[in-house]
């Protein structure tokens, strides 16, 4: 049975894709997008999380390690060492204040599909389904498949969403058990791309294009990030892109949100983006009016 590793599982969620659906989030991703909100998602493996607001610096957690990764650095203070880190969770489960957690553990297919299965009837009343998202499903590509064709063996609607960065057979592989793909598109430009992203496009760019060859129902999205890809440059980039393709997809402006800051905090890391504004409902929709003067249809997501 195929196995992967999943960090949350979402029950009765009205977004990605029709009706009612479960989101499965499988963990590790090959972009590091500047406003990720997701970051505990892009490493493939179980992590550590550790809230620093909650840790009253008891110590409790340094003499259960058995990996020699807590410390006592000295007067109440606490030291980790992620690169000696097992993830065991022996430390979490010692800690009286709830201030570690793992996130991500390995599934089988079937123990995914029991969690999923739970709301079959309401899925069915709906016309809702399962929808893999991350990190990035195509990450775990054996462990994907297996999960969306277990999916439709029940005759659950599926989806998937990506960032279509991922090797194009694999990639088509997958999508194909899918009945809807949900696609980022997220600058034209390599070198910029490479800069928000930390790979360049055009995998990305060409994936898309043989996905349209192949499958009926694809929504390309665009996450709209302030000083990273709203120009009128940027939007008029975008929509060219769009017109060359082999016909047009349905097309979804996201607007930033800032909700996943607090997570690189957890990370013990830096956001990137410290003080750039969430962007504004109205933004989006004009980056849709945009789009439209090139005839191209888009409507815009609220937070
Ligand atoms: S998860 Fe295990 S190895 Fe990692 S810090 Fe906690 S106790 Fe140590
Ligand atoms: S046991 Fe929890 S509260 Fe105590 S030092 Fe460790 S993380 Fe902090």
């Amino acid at each position: 049975m195929s196995s992967g590793v999943v960090f949350d599982i979402q029950r009765y969620s009205l977004q990605d894709g029709p009706g009612l659906r479960t989101l499965v989030f499988l963990k590790g991703c090959p972009l590091r997008c500047l406003w990720c909100s997701n970051p505990e998602s892009q490493r493939p493996e179980p992590q550590l999380l550790y809230e620093g607001d909650r840790c009253t610096l008891c110590l409790t957690c340094v003499p259960v390690c058995p990996s020699g990764s807590l410390t006592s650095a000295g007067k109440g203070a606490l030291s980790y060492d992620l690169t000696r880190c097992t993830c065991c969770g022996a430390c979490v489960q010692a800690c009286p204040n709830g201030a570690r957690r793992v996130c991500g553990e390995r599934m089988t297919v079937e123990r995914v599909l029991a969690v999923v299965l739970r709301d079959a009837p309401f899925y069915r009343r709906s016309g809702g389904g399962v929808t893999l998202g991350g990190g990035e499903p195509t990450g775990q590509p054996e462990f994907a498949r297996s999960l969306l064709e277990a999916c439709r063996r029940h005759d659950l609607d599926t989806a998937m969403e990506t960032c279509g960065y991922a090797e194009t057979r694999s990639f088509l592989s997958i999508a194909e058990a899918a009945d809807h793909v949900f696609f980022d598109v997220k600058h034209m430009d390599r070198a910029r791309h490479v800069e928000l992203t930390g790979v360049p496009n055009e995998l990305i760019l060409d994936n898309l294009r043989a996905l349209l060859h192949v499958h009926h129902d694809v929504t390309v999205r665009y996450p709209l990030v302030p000083g990273c890809n709203d120009s009128g440059d940027d939007l008029r980039a975008f929509a060219h892109y769009l017109l060359g393709l082999p016909r047009l997809p349905r097309v979804e402006m996201v607007p930033y949100h800032r909700f996943g800051e607090h997570k690189y905090r957890l990370l013990g890391r830096t956001y990137a983006l410290e003080g750039t504004p969430a962007c504004p409902e109205q933004d989006a929709a004009n980056a849709c009016v945009t789009l439209a003067q090139h005839g191209i249809g888009c409507s815009a997501l609220v937070h």
